[in-house]
């Protein structure tokens, strides 16, 4: 017995070192152009020889292009905040994969709970932009996660199994692996209310098992399950120690550099 809880602990260790962590910043409708640039020069200072974590920036469509001109060189990385999913035509007011690659963004977020509660984005959209943002090689975040209540009714697995399977219909186990999944339990979500690490991390060892079902445990072990819900400075460390946090997609806490830099450097 002894034996297989040190085996599992390696094997974890191990597969730790497998995937990448990545801490993302979501800064939601925040931010102007010129103070997206500030920021990005004060954290690129401040991040420097950071090199065990991938830091992402996800900004309003409106500073994308400056803030990749920002961070160029640095080990920081930008992301969008949603796209649609066609490559152009008569969709009036929004932005496809084809655009925010050609402007140098590496990340989406796509499914995020203020999308699926305020734009009433389904499962079913929000695969057919993780299937269009990996076309053309952008690295998807899939947002998932309960409501509270959800989790009071004893739904958590169902919620979530839904939403990942749904969410990644149609994909390869190879496209499987280039996503990111970020598990954001909605009740924690700006609500200063943080799932404790124990419980976090059973989540997310339910959402890796249910990963590796329908793609293989080996896929699965190579997919990066951020956390998100509050995550702060004073949570970060025991949140992404657990083996199955594999960092954080951080909301109100990213916007001031020096306290975003404080969750990277953990
Ligand atoms: C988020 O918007 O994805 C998020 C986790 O927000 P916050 O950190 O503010 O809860």
């Amino acid at each position: 017995m002894k034996n297989e809880v040190s085996c599992a602990k390696i094997t974890d260790e191990v597969m730790d070192k497998m995937r990448k962590t990545i801490v993302a910043g979501n800064w939601k409708m925040n931010k102007t152009n010129v103070e997206t640039v500030a920021y990005l020069e004060k954290l690129k200072e401040l991040a420097k020889g950071v090199e065990d974590v991938e830091i992402v920036i996800a900004a309003p469509y409106t500073a994308l292009s400056d803030a990749v001109k920002t961070v160029e060189g640095s080990n920081i990385a930008i992301g969008a905040e949603n796209m649609y999913p066609k490559d152009s035509g008569a969709y009036t007011g929004e932005i496809s994969p084809v655009m925010l690659k050609s402007i140098g963004v590496k990340y989406v977020i796509l499914g995020h709970s203020e999308r699926r509660q305020y734009f009433k984005e389904t499962d079913a959209f929000i695969n057919e932009k993780v299937k269009s943002a990996l076309e053309h090689n952008l690295i998807p975040i899939l947002c998932i996660g309960e409501t509270l209540e959800e989790r009071e009714n004893g739904k958590v697995k169902e919620v979530c199994e839904r939403q990942l399977i749904d969410g990644l219909a149609g994909l390869t186990a190879e496209d499987a692996k280039k996503v990111v999944v970020a598990y954001e339990p909605v009740w924690a979500i700006g609500t200063g209310k943080t799932a404790t690490p124990e419980m976090a991390e059973e989540t997310h060892k339910l959402v890796r098992e249910i990963l590796a079902d329908k793609f293989g445990k080996d896929v699965a072990d190579e997919i990066t399950i951020q956390y998100g819900g509050s995550m702060n400075a004073k949570n970060a460390t025991e949140l992404m120690a657990q083996p199955n946090i594999d960092g954080g997609l951080v909301g109100g806490a990213s916007l001031e550099p020096e306290t975003f830099i404080q969750i990277i450097k953990r």
